[in-house]
Parts: structure tokens; sequence; C-alpha cells
């Protein structure tokens, strides 16, 4: 242990374990098959990295999303320690040269896609590799009960017949299930088993979720209030559109809040400006969609609110979760009303187009392409998918997730992660250049840094950044793209600024028509875990007797512990007679006023002097589960 706190210390120069992550690692330490079950943002990355970065050797990992392995691996390398990916996304040539070098580089991670194991290239390079770790990232992926079953993790245990048993495995996922967690380790073939559950329970987020109508005016009231509660007003509003984030953004600056919005629309330099913004607090809220979050890190999160209801309690667990890491109070607050849970009923079938329809949509994809039967196998194209659903007459909608049910399936899949940079050349020669140089200092200036940082930029086109060109200049990136543009109006440069349109990575070859086989038992079970967890979510809402953070903590098949004390409910049950009361007293008055109708005066004289605040806010709670009325002439029963 004391080895792995100075690792930590020293590459990722955190303090201290999490008491979770300590219990992951001791079990680790000892070299077993491990699965360890820790909520999202819990810290599961570090569980691996740093006794991974104890060992000799290279540790192997596997992961689902292109998007998820660039994130980690950039991470990693940022803090100085070598890491590989090697995904569908990527040339033969470049995985070729990542396996070589995990084989004989000094490297401490190889990131792997699930799809890429049963390769050939990857089997024969992995027998020669020295692995320390096998781990299996998102490992709920192995299960046909988990939320998002991927085939191609099936492969995974193959791969320990290649590096030996000896190497212990590391399953890691936030889906604690029971059936889910036996069958990984089955599927793993754990030589014992062995689950390390670690607490779920966040004590110090008050979990709120108001049925209102108005949800905007709550939204306003809320963000004022807990900001001047802790003094901090660092908050996040998750929004399902991307059209909704910026006017709820809009709609709070007018009201004098700190507020921006984010969503994946943005370029990555303005997403990650707005991120900074936010993190050091120019920006108290940030309207987004669930695009933010992914690798964000900031601890003192007072308030996660939602404005429209996730898809699942997994995903609000998550989200919500950002609040309060540091420990100390913070609020998740849901803002829902009726027609969020239709909507979330409606979306369970938009989810699953009919397997006939996913099968054409199939074909049109490959045609659309131009990719033959029996090709495409590991290429990777440009996709727009407005072009696509045009020129073949589809809802865009349905064809959006025909094509991400076939992603689940592990036919392709569709990103904007993949590299694309930004990518210059010469187009003078040296002489020219020097001519041209002299008509500005600036520009000469900055064309001699580039020279200095880049070499063969006068004999081919050379991968840029225009950020870090940017940090070793003093500059923005606007201005150095700015500058590039204007070189390339002038001739002098040729320049291709970085490309940010969706790709499609295929990870099989077109199977013809009658080879496409869509499971319907898999599609049957997809869409009733999907419809179950929509219900859960909206049960978690409407319900009025569970203390909120037990009732998720029971769905993740934790074992029960208190009650938290602080939600909404738990709140309304310690001063619920009371409150009970007061609702019966209003109802009372209304039904007994000869008009059926109670003016405010009437009611502040019923709550007598001490009371109303109290009565108050009995009221507008009414008033938000529509129980009553609030008119210009009174209160009165809907
Ligand atoms: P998970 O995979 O469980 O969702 P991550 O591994 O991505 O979580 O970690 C979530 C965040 O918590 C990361 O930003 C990480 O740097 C941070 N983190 C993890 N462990 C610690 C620690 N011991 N101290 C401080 N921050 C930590
Ligand atoms: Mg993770």
């Amino acid at each position: 242990m004391e080895k792995y706190r100075e690792i930590l210390q020293r590459y990722w120069g955190y303090e201290s374990f999490r008491p979770a992550q300590e219990e992951v690692l001791r079990s680790i330490a000892e070299k077993k098959d491990t699965l360890a079950l820790m909520p999202t943002g819990g810290g599961k990355s570090i569980c691996f990295q740093v006794p991974a970065m104890a060992e000799d050797g290279i540790c192997l990992v596997v992961t689902p999303l292109i998007a998820l392995m660039k994130d980690q691996v950039e991470n990693l390398r940022r803090r100085g320690i070598g890491a590989l990916a090697v995904h569908s996304g990527m040339e033969s040539r470049a995985i070729g040269i990542a396996l070589d070098n995990a084989v004989f580089g000094n490297y401490k991670f190889l990131y792997v896609s699930p799809e890429r194991l049963s390769t050939e290239a990857f089997k024969s390079r992995a027998e020669q590799m020295k692995v320390s770790y096998l781990v299996v990232d998102e490992a709920h992926c192995i299960s046909q009960w988990g939320y998002d079953f991927r085939p191609a993790y099936l492969q995974i245990k193959n791969v320990r017949d290649i590096i030996g048993r000896k190497v212990p495995v590391i399953a890691l996922t936030a889906t604690a299930t029971k059936e889910v967690a036996d069958d990984i380790m089955e599927k793993l073939e754990f030589s014992a088993p062995n689950v390390i559950a670690t607490d779920f329970q966040r004590k110090n987020i008050a979990y709120i979720a108001r049925e209102c109508q108005d949800k905007l005016s709550n939204l306003l009231a809320i963000c004022s209030s807990y900001g001047q509660k802790i003094g901090t007003g660092s908050g996040i509003v998750y929004c399902r559109e991307r059209k909704r984030c910026v006017e709820i953004a809009s709609f709070l600056k007018a009201s004098g809040i700190k507020a921006d919005f984010y969503h994946a629309g943005l370029g990555r330099d303005e997403r990650n400006l707005r991120q900074e913004n936010w993190k050091n607090g120019k920006t108290d809220i940030i309207v987004s969609t669930n695009a933010f979050g992914m690798g964000i890190d900031k601890a003192d999160v007072r308030l996660v609110a939602h404005i429209d209801m996730p898809d699942s309690l997994e995903a609000y667990f998550q989200e919500a979760g950002r609040a309060g890491r540091d420990g100390l109070p913070a609020w998740a607050v849901l803002l829902w009303n009726s027609s969020d849970a239709k909507k979330l009923r409606q979306l369970v079938n938009i989810n699953f187009p009919p397997p006939e329809y996913m099968a054409k949509v199939y074909q049109h994809v490959f045609n659309h392409l131009k990719i033959a039967y029996g090709d495409g196998l590991y290429s990777v194209r440009k996709f727009n998918l407005e072009e696509f659903v045009r020129n073949y007459r589809l809802n865009a909608v349905s064809a959006y997730y025909a094509i991400k049910y076939l992603e689940q399936e592990g036919y392709w899949e569709l990103t904007e992660e993949i590299d694309n940079p930004s990518r210059i050349m010469f187009l003078t020669d040296r002489q020219e250049l020097y001519s041209v140089q002299l008509e500005s200092s600036v520009m000469d200036e900055f064309v001699k840094n580039l020279m200095r940082t880049y070499s063969g930029l006068f004999s081919h086109m050379v991968r840029i950044d225009e950020e870090y060109i940017a940090r070793i200049t003093s500059d923005t990136p606007e201005n150095v793209k700015a500058k590039l543009q204007s070189l390339s109006r002038r001739k002098i440069i040729r320049y291709i600024p970085q490309l940010r349109t969706p790709m499609m990575v295929f990870k099989c070859e077109r199977l013809r028509e009658n080879n496409l086989y869509i499971s319907p038992s898999r599609y049957k079970l997809r869409k009733s875990q999907m419809q179950k967890r929509a219900e859960a979510m909206i049960t978690y809402a409407m319900q009025q007797q569970k203390c909120r953070s037990r009732y998720m903590i029971e769905y993740f098949s934790q074992p029960a512990q208190n009650d938290c004390g602080v939600c909404d409910i738990c709140l309304k049950r310690k001063k619920g007679p009371s409150v009970r009361s007061i609702e019966e007293t209003i109802a009372g008055a209304i039904g007994k006023s000869p008009k059926g109708r109670l003016s405010f005066l009437e009611l502040k004289i019923l709550a007598g002097p001490q009371n109303q605040d109290l009565f108050i806010e009995v009221l507008r709670d009414m008033a938000d589960r529509g129980i009553v009325i609030l008119g210009d002439d009174g209160i009165r029963m809907s």
C-alpha cells in the first residue's frame, strides 16, 4: 500500500486513496482475480493504473468505446506515463506500430478495443508481451444481463490463454446487480469468485425530486438559493437538447446568474474554454447535455439539477454524483412532471426500431459509402447522418437509433472522437519564404516558431496542434488559427484544419441480407431492460415513501443501509405530521369556504403569525404537485 501511495502522489499528485479504492487495491495487491463494483466517478481507473505502475510489464486494458479509450490514454500521457491505444479507428500500419511498441517499447499501458483481441496482429504480439494485469473496464459489457452487452467482450477470456493464467484479471464496473457480477466472473473465468463491492451511498448529497409544471422558475429559485446557502454557486444543469441548453442558459443569465451552456456541438476549443471558465469560477452554472462530465473533475459542485428526466437511474446516479465530491453538503434536484414520464416511455420505443428496419438501414449504410459485400472490415469513413437519411428518405431519429443498436451489436461505431488533426505544409521553398517573412515581424516570428517546432514542413503535410502552438508562442488558439489561415490565403502554406465530422468505424465486414442476424431474443431482452430502467427512473421520481438514497442503493442491489436523512422524503418525514396536517388544514379550509377559494390573507390568518413561512412552503409544494391552483383571486383546489 505504501508503494501504491507513493505512485499516486508522484504521478497523480493526489494526497490519498479514497476508502473504496483502498479496499479494491488490497485485493489486487494479493494478485487475486478481482471484480470491483464502484459507482461511476468513484475512481475506478486508479484502482488498476496504480498497481500496474508498481509492476514490471505492460497492463492490457479492454474498454468498449474509442472515446473512452482516447480519454484515458491522453490522461496517462499527460502524467508522463507511456500508454498506447489500439482500436479500429486506426490504420493497420499504426496498429502494427503500436503493438510492436507494446512488445518492445517502454510502455505501461495498452488499451485495446474488444473486437481487436481476436485479430492475428494482436494475438501474435500478445504472446510476446509481458503482461502485468488484464483489465476489463466497463465489465458489465460482457454480460447479457448487463445494460450494455457487447458481444465482442466474450473474446476476452481467450486472451487469458495467450498471456497465461497467472496474469490476474481486474474487472471494473458500476453495475452492481448480483446476476451481472456472477456472470462477469464466470465469463472471465475467475480462478475464484472475488467481488469487492464498495459503498455506493453518497451521504453528503441531498436528493430531491420535485414535480412541477413551471420548471424554469423552479430552477431559477434553486440556483439562487443553493448558491447562497453555501457560498459557492458552482452547479450543473443537465438538459436533453442542445437548443434548450442555450435557452436555459440565457434565461438564467437574464436573471442575473453567471450561467453558460455546453454541448458536443461546440468546437473542441470552445468546449475547453467553457469548461475552464466553469472550473475556475468565472461561470457558476453550466447548462449542458450529458456530453459534459466525461472526465470533468471539480470537487466543489454544490448543485446538479436535471430539467429533463434521464433514461435510467444509472445515468441519473452518475450525473447527480458529480455533486459534492469534496464531501461537503450538495444537492441533486430532479425537476419533472408527467410529460417527462410519457416522453421516457416513448423513447423506449424509439430506441428500438423493428429489426427488419435495422437490417435495411444496415445495407443502406454500406451502399451509401459504396462498400461491397465482404468488404469494409476495420475501415473508417466519414459519415454524415443528414446526408444519409436524405439520400434514403429515412426518418433521422429512427435511422440514428438503428445505427446505435447495430453499434451495440458490435458491427460498427459511430464516433466523433477519431484523430483528424490539423495539417500544414509549406508551398514555398525556404528562399521565397525569407522574403515573405520580412514583411511583418509578427508573422516572421510565427513562421520561425513553426519551423522550430515541426520538421518536414517543406516536404509533406505535417500534423500540427494549434493549441500547442498557442501555448509555446503565448498566443490564443484563435489567433494561431487566424495566422495559419492568413498564410494559407497568401499561398505560403497549405492548411487543413482539424476535422470534426462523425466517422463510421467498421468492426465487421459487410454481410449479405440473409447473413445479418439480429438476435430476436437479445432484442427483446435489451428492450425489456430499457423499459425496466425507464420505469425505475419514473418510480424514483414519483414515489413518496422511500428515502431517495435508499431507493437508488437498493436498485443497484446494494445492501440497505440507513435512510439518508437529507433527501426531500426524509425531510418531509421529519416534519412529517406537521406538513401533512398543514396540507389537510389548507384543503379543509378551501373546502369550507363559500366560494371554494381562499384568499392569501385568509391563508395567513389560518397559519397564524409563527407558521406563515411553512404554510407558504407547503402551499407552493401543493401547487407544484397540481393539488391546488394559485390564481389572482386566491387559492382553489385543482
Ligand atoms: P470511474 O471510472 O469510477 O467512473 P474515474 O476513474 O474516471 O472514475 O475517476 C473519476 C475522477 O476522480 C477522475 O477525475 C480522477 O482523477 C478522480 N480521482 C480518482 N481517485 C482519486 C483520489 N484518490 N483522489 C482525488 N481524485 C481522484
Ligand atoms: Mg471508468
